[in-house]
């Protein structure tokens, strides 16, 4: 799981705007304005049931993160967590 998701910049971060990019998913953001320091990528392939691949962009640890439980879920109420 992505620690950004607990972030407090999850709304203002470049890298996390990056992130959603890749995924092809909505920002949370148009114009993030924080640079994240030392962010670490973890990248995988998933392959699902009919044998369809995907990328997974998760950032496991980052020098800029400051926890806030709960951030992006209050920026999205009852939308489900991306993966
Ligand atoms: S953990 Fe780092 S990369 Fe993720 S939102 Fe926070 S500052 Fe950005």
């Amino acid at each position: 799981m992505c620690i950004c998701i607990n972030c407090k910049y999850v709304d203002r971060c470049i890298t996390y705007h990056n992130v959603e990019t890749n995924h092809g998913v909505e920002h949370i953001s148009d114009l993030p304005d924080i640079e994240a320091k030392n962010p670490r990528i973890h990248v995988s392939l998933i392959e699902d049931h009919n044998g369809d691949h995907s990328i997974e962009w998760d950032v496991r640890s980052c020098d800029s993160f400051q926890e806030e439980l709960g951030k992006w879920s209050s920026m999205r109420p009852g939308i489900k967590l991306p993966a």
